[in-house]
């Protein structure tokens, strides 16, 4: 990865040039950097799929947004033409793109996109808080409740302290009314989790088999959901599940073929529940409630965009709580 100078797009009809200010790191980044299976890139590429900044120009026809608005972009981008885009379900189009995996993305001074990509922000919003939301946040939201169909009152497991998504999703869980129980390894992840809402914390370093303590939290029943975006970890995200309940998939942090018992799913009658970003009214929703204030992403640590590749290593080997951004001045 090199820092270096590229040409600034111009936008097209319907398009807006933004001038970002902060980007936000995903997982996603830094595979596509080592080779994503059957992506054929055109190099140079420009990784990453969360940025925000101001509107720098517009395209022909633009008039939703003026110059000068602060916005922050959605990475998943639907044609808005097909069967599934006409039906609301962008996230299932067919000519799916997510922004800085197949499409020039946002470590970068500027970008240009359709706006039905941009949620505009308060002025006095900051940038990097938005940049570190829009993804994981819509990501959390639809599969938890959307996909999930999570209940105020119901119990959920997430498998991982610190990552992006799994800190998304214990501020949600505990926003509809449900109480959350993290599995962690490390302590100090694990207190974190805890001052953003977790009830229970299990360190799976002192106990292997975390789905016994789960059983044993939930009055031997059994949790209804479990968030589980290591993939390694179904069995036992499929052991502490109830009969009826649900388990739910957004990514794999750990190898993505593993073996399960058959025999769990339908003697238990669970669904396995995959999803992938979210649809733009989810997108809204989830913004809507940060812009509020009643959903607060969770920051890291903060680069300059020259040092991006110093930013990918921090999160290649874990060491991050929340989102690592990037600042672009
Ligand atoms: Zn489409």
């Amino acid at each position: 990865m090199e820092y270096a100078d590229f040409p600034t797009p111009e936008p097209k009809p319907g398009e807006a040039l933004i001038r970002l200010r902060a980007a936000a790191l995903n997982r996603m980044d830094v595979l596509v950097r080592n080779g994503w299976p059957g992506i054929k890139l055109e190099l140079p590429h420009i990784s990453g799929a969360d940025g925000a900044g101001e509107i720098a120009t517009l395209g022909e026809g633009v008039s939703e947004f003026k110059v000068g608005d602060h916005v922050v972009i959605n990475a998943n981008i639907g044609c808005g033409k097909c069967d599934a885009c006409l039906s609301g379900w962008d996230n299932m189009c067919r000519n799916w793109h997510l922004l800085g995996e197949t499409i020039l993305g946002t470590y970068a001074e500027f970008v240009s996109l359709p706006v039905r990509q941009l949620y505009k922000l308060p002025d006095d919003f900051n940038f990097h808080s938005a940049a570190a939301a829009a993804l994981v946040y819509q990501t959390a939201w639809h599969s938890l409740i959307t996909h999930g169909n999570l209940q105020a009152g119901e119990t959920v497991v997430i498998v991982g302290a610190g990552g992006g998504v799994n800190t998304a999703s214990v501020q949600i869980a505990k926003l509809s009314g449900a109480r959350v129980i993290v599995i962690g390894s490390d302590a100090n992840k694990l207190k974190l989790s805890e001052s953003i809402g977790a009830d229970i914390l299990i360190d799976r370093s002192k106990e292997d088999d975390w789905s016994k303590s789960v059983f044993l939290a939930t009055g031997k029943r059994g949790a209804d959901l479990v968030v589980d975006n290591v993939g390694t970890t179904f069995m036992l995200s499929l052991r502490a599940l109830r009969k009826g309940g649900r388990l739910l998939t957004v990514g794999n942090s750990g190898d993505p073929k593993f073996e399960i018992d058959n025999r769990f799913i339908f003697a238990k009658h669970l669904s396995i529940i995959g999803s992938t970003m979210s649809h733009l009214k989810d997108f809204k929703t989830v913004m809507d409630l940060i812009a509020a204030g009643k959903l607060k992403p969770v920051l890291d640590k903060t680069f300059p965009l020259k040092d991006a590749a110093h930013a990918q290593e921090r999160l290649w080997r874990g060491e991050q709580f929340g989102k690592i951004t990037l600042d672009i001045g």
